[in-house]
């Protein structure tokens, strides 16, 4: 009898805290004043991994009150007592001890002693996880430094592309009868070994009046687009296409915006290039469809139109459809073709 009465106040206890919101907690532990969003959708850094902008997302139209989730931790929950969990490293009856303010039916409350004890627990693990945070972040800006140190190289080594086979291979393969900008240059093989590669800048060059772009100087990341050693063709590798250094943000700029204050963005080099071609407007390239969205806080003010060519792929519509977005949020007209 005693144990089926223990087990059924032991429900009514855990059922208390299950009707407790997530935002509840949210707003007592003044997690929910670090976040900004509109709506019921709201984003901030992460009240369990201590850092970030955006890692730590909540959604208080779901779940019970809120559903929240850290894509660091990689941890998340629908209710207040998973969120208790998620917080204080606890476990599941503590969490509801937490929340009720009474210990499990049936058992002693939690000591002084025992509180602090957990306490402690869960702060040195807050620790650990700062510190091996900022480890991987530390190796993560070395690693982007060695790269853009790598493109800037790259870049710095670039010919003209004048009567390369850079040139032949835009030329006889994709047909490209248009001037090529500066952005674009020929890469020759260092070692027998390697392949030649059309090399090109990812960078917003200095417009002239009569079209032509600067040159880009300090690259910090590039696109290779390898190639056969006759220039008949793409190298013959599983991935002909390299970038080096990041990128995100910024494109590969293939032609000015003319008078029509109109530019084409593409996935690739080849096609932007045809586009500008064919239509006569400004032409950039994003380097592959998931750098796409990024680029519509690149496009300056005075451009009044956008075409944006989606691959006709799921990622490649997907990631068009992002920019357009992004563009009309900034009240740039825009127009996706294909995909
Ligand atoms: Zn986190």
């Amino acid at each position: 009898m005693y144990a089926a009465n223990v087990t059924s106040l032991r429900r009514d206890w855990i059922d208390e805290a299950r009707t407790i919101p997530t935002e509840t907690v949210l707003h007592e532990r003044g997690i929910l004043k670090t976040l900004t969003g509109r709506g019921s959708k709201f984003v901030g850094p992460c009240p369990r991994c201590g850092t970030g902008v955006d890692r730590f997302a909540v959604h208080l139209g779901k779940g019970n009150g809120g559903a929240f989730y850290c894509r660091v931790c990689d941890l998340g929950g629908k209710d207040a007592i998973s969120l208790v969990m998620f917080l204080d490293h606890c476990k599941f009856y503590r969490a509801v001890e937490i929340l009720t303010g009474r210990p499990p039916p049936g058992r002693k409350a939690e000591s002084n002693e025992e509180r602090i004890a957990r306490e402690h627990r869960a702060s040195a693990l807050r620790i650990q996880m700062l510190q091996r945070q900022r480890e991987r972040q530390q190796r993560e800006a070395e690693e982007q430094q060695r790269q853009h140190d790598k493109a800037y190289w790259l870049w710095a080594r670039r010919e003209p592309i004048s009567g390369t086979i850079a040139e032949k291979y835009l030329r006889e393969v994709r047909g490209i009868t248009c001037s090529l900008p500066s952005t674009l240059a020929f890469l020759p093989p260092r070692k027998p070994a390697h392949h030649p590669a059309l090399i090109a800048c990812f960078a917003i060059p200095k417009e002239h009046p009569n079209g032509t772009l600067d040159q880009p100087r300090a690259a910090q990341a590039v696109q290779l687009t390898l190639l056969r050693s006759d220039g008949n063709g793409k190298a013959d590798v599983p991935n002909p296409k390299i970038s080096v250094g990041s990128h995100d943000g910024l494109p590969i700029v293939l032609a000015a915006a003319t008078d029509l204050l109109s530019i084409a963005i593409c996935e690739g080099i080849e096609d932007a290039l045809s586009v500008h071609e064919a239509a006569g407007i400004g032409a950039w390239a994003a380097g592959g469809a998931h750098f796409m969205p990024a680029l519509a806080a690149a496009v300056p003010e005075r451009i009044e139109s956008v075409t944006v060519f989606a691959d006709d792929n799921d990622t490649g519509r997907t990631n068009a459809h992002k920019l357009a977005v992004a563009l009309r949020e900034r009240s740039v007209e825009v127009l996706v073709v294909g995909g």
